[in-house]
């Protein structure tokens, strides 16, 4: 028998999505007639912005004939939406960049997963706790993570900068050497973000310390705060040391249809085993043009169209649809005496579940009580025990109905 890549063996069973899936299935079966609303999973419900669909119809129209189709285009994607990507969301907000510092991609979860290849297996790395499990999991599967010790839940060699209520989510510096630090801001479960200020002591941090920081701002377009940064390009020095991952997933409804990109500046340098310096723009671009070939011309056509003000406007009307639930939700939780938080610049609420409650049995009560579903807390990391996610992309009646019904628990 052929021997198995080891590090693989050491990924936990991916518990989360597939427990909620289970106990709302179960439930489902024993209780036919009850009108579940979900609030759990992170995917978008609103149709894609017209100007995307007329873009990509004219797009499929450019295949069939022979003078306009395209068959492979660019690795690192075509420049008509490179070009709208760096004038929108980097030169509006006074970060410079060059066409061959951004790199299309079929998705931020891709990008974020990937990345790690670039670095040495002895990189230490350190992740926010509760965290998107992508970071984790690619990591484990590199052989960077160790054992994971099953009484205290975490990897051994992971550095988990740990968030909770006490620190309001934002992580302290860590107190050992780390070489990758993965933060996401807006966050993913917590919906809680960093100032400008708090930002400009991550990239001090890694400026001081030679690390570098992976940047998820994949929810970035519900930013709706004046002192929370876009990009982490904002903070003077960045460009020396963050990568950052932007996505189209949330923003434009493009879960289904794929297209994400990533940052990577020429400036950032990391070093060979000889302590030679060595350009990670140039290695992502060998290592991104030799496994990918490429976002579809037709997918890229309706990405460019974000960009036009037609599409512009459309986008913001998305983005505002889903925060004024995210609003309804925070407000409503708050009235029925829960202690919440996010939802303010991002698509989540995390609330604290109630006195007598864990994560996992706040799902059950909150499931058979009120026929809501959402996603534990502790599933993102032993720091989020206790706590609760629920999104707010789902449609606004289910929200008000969700809400409605919360609010009649006796808790
Ligand atoms: N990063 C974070 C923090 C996310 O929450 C998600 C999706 O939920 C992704 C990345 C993945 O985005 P994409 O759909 O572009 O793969």
């Amino acid at each position: 028998m052929t021997t198995m890549n080891q590090h693989f063996l050491e990924l936990q069973g991916s518990y989360l999505f597939s427990e909620v899936a289970k106990r709302r299935t179960k439930y489902m079966e024993q209780n036919p007639q009850a009108d579940v609303i979900s609030l759990g999973i992170g995917d978008v419900t609103r149709g894609l912005p017209q100007a995307v669909i007329k873009a990509m119809h004219a797009a499929v129209d450019d295949m069939v004939n022979v003078e306009t189709f395209k068959g492979y285009g660019p690795e690192q994607g075509y420049s008509f939406l490179i070009n709208e990507i760096i004038a929108n969301d980097y030169k509006a907000r006074g970060v410079e960049l060059n066409t061959d510092e951004v790199f299309l991609s079929d998705g931020s979860k891709c990008d974020v997963g990937n990345i790690q290849e670039i670095f040495s297996t002895d990189s230490i790395v350190a992740v926010q706790d509760p965290v998107y499990p992508v970071y984790v999991d690619t990591n484990v599967m590199a052989g960077r993570a160790g054992t994971f010790i099953t009484n205290i839940g975490r990897y051994e060699k992971i550095v988990y900068l740990d968030c909770s209520a006490k620190n309001d989510f934002k992580p302290s510096l860590p107190t050992e050497k780390v070489d990758l630090i993965y933060l996401c801001y807006p966050n993913n479960p917590t919906g809680m973000t960093l100032t400008k200020e708090e930002l400009k002591v991550w990239v001090d941090y890694a400026i001081e310390n030679d690390c570098i920081i992976l940047f998820d701002s994949a929810y970035e377009a519900f930013i709706t705060e004046d002192n929370v940064p876009h990009s982490i390009y904002e903070i003077e020095g960045a460009k020396k040391v963050a990568i950052e991952f932007r996505s189209f997933s949330k923003t434009a409804g493009f879960t289904g249809i794929r297209c994400a990109y990533t940052v990577v500046p020429k400036e950032i340098q990391g070093r060979d085993v000889n302590g030679n310096a060595v350009s990670v723009n140039e290695l992502w671009n060998r290592r991104h043009t030799t496994k990918f070939n490429g976002v579809s011309y037709v997918t890229q056509k309706g990405a460019e169209a974000i960009y036009s003000t037609e599409g512009k406007a459309q986008i913001r009307e998305l983005v505002d649809y889903y925060m004024t639930n995210a609003a309804m939700i925070r407000e409503g939780l708050r009235e029925a005496g829960f202690s919440v938080f996010g939802g303010v610049n991002a698509p989540y609420i995390w609330l604290k579940t109630p006195e007598g409650y864990n994560s996992w049995s706040f799902f059950d009560y909150l499931l058979s009580e009120a026929n809501i579903v959402g996603t534990p807390g502790v599933g993102f990391g032993q720091c989020g025990e206790g706590y609760f996610r629920l999104t707010a992309f789902g449609s606004r009646e289910n929200t008000e109905r969700a809400i409605a019904r919360i609010k009649q628990l006796s808790l």
